[in-house]
């Protein structure tokens, strides 16, 4: 049988020390105890839409070590299906995080098993209603699998996360691609923040211009995560216009916003799959990812359907 939902991404074990402050280089800084926790972007988004009662099968690979029997766990322990996740002769990823007091997080990611996964692997979609991938796997993975499931009918969702050069017949097959405002200015080429000039105005997708730019990517539907402002989502409207819905989060106080946006496409792809619109889907979206930013952790801070208000 094949899931509603499938997801084609990373498992990592998150290995998380606190410290004062992050070592330059050469030098040795003592930390905390170090804490072990499952992550990575596809485990945590098929976990988060497993908990809110998603029939959910993860597309992945992990080694066989401890760290892949966490995250087996820990998959399995939420309900997502597991028999596609292969156990491959590399370490399971991970994520090495130091954590210090100004509450900055560095993060080292060694993809391991991950990169392991190829595009055979995502072969057979047919039966899904939804596929979700994300960027800490191969680009061709997600190519491939994104292209094979849009000839099939199968909805497309795209988090594009890490930024990675989609070729435009990924952008024009995808449905609704997901991105926080980062990734957006990213796409648009106004992002400075890694010291390039993209040629862009600075402006980010603040408007309805740059609206128009992002859809004009390809994708039907686009999301922009905007943290504790919620969601934006943007469509074409009529004449080749841009239908833009503002999606308000509910105010919370937020204690660790580690996995939120994956907490948000596990949702949305949850009520997708149950054939809810793009805008309804990412309202539910917000209210799950605002429970998720008031406890610690990626999955363990995930709600279950019957926590939600
Ligand atoms: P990412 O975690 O991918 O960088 P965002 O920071 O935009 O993406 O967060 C994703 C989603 O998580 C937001 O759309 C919002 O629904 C929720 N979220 C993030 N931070 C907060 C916050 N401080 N308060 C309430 N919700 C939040």
């Amino acid at each position: 049988m094949t899931e509603a939902v499938l997801v084609v991404g990373s498992a990592n074990a998150d290995l998380v020390v606190a410290a004062e402050r992050r070592p330059a280089g050469g030098e040795t800084v003592l930390g905390g105890d170090t804490q072990i926790l499952p992550g990575g972007k596809g485990a945590n988004t098929a976990v988060a839409a497993a908990r809110l009662g998603a029939d959910v099968a993860l597309i992945g690979a992990v080694g066989d070590d401890a760290h892949g029997r966490l995250l087996l766990d820990s998959l399995r322990g939420s309900g997502v299906g597991t028999d596609r996740v292969r156990i491959v002769d590399r370490p399971t990823g991970a994520a090495y995080i130091t954590v210090t007091p100004d509450g900055e997080n560095s993060i080292l990611v060694s993809p391991g098993a991950n990169h392991a996964l190829a595009p055979a692997d995502v072969a057979e979609p047919a039966g899904a209603r939804v596929l979700v991938a994300s960027l800490e796997v191969p680009l061709d993975v997600v190519e491939h699998a994104i292209a094979e499931t849009s000839r099939e009918g199968v909805r497309t969702v795209l988090n594009l996360s890490p930024t990675a050069k989609l070729s435009d017949e990924t952008l024009q097959a995808l449905d609704v691609l997901v991105v926080n405002e980062h990734e957006a200015a990213w796409l648009l080429g106004t992002d400075s923040s890694d010291g390039q000039d993209n040629g862009g105005t600075g402006a980010g997708a603040d408007n309805a211009a740059d609206g128009a730019r992002l859809l004009d990517l390809g994708p039907d539907a686009v999301v922009i995560t905007r943290g504790p402002d919620g969601a934006t989502v943007l469509t074409r409207g009529g004449a080749g216009g841009v239908d833009e819905v503002m999606v308000p989060s509910p105010q919370v106080t937020a204690v660790d916003t580690t996995g939120a946006g994956d907490a948000f496409t596990g949702a949305l792809v949850t009520w997708l799959a149950s054939g809810a619109t793009v805008s309804d889907a990412a309202r539910r979206a917000v209210d799950v990812a605002a429970v998720s930013v008031t406890k610690h952790g990626a999955q363990p801070s995930y709600p279950l359907l019957d926590e939600l208000s």
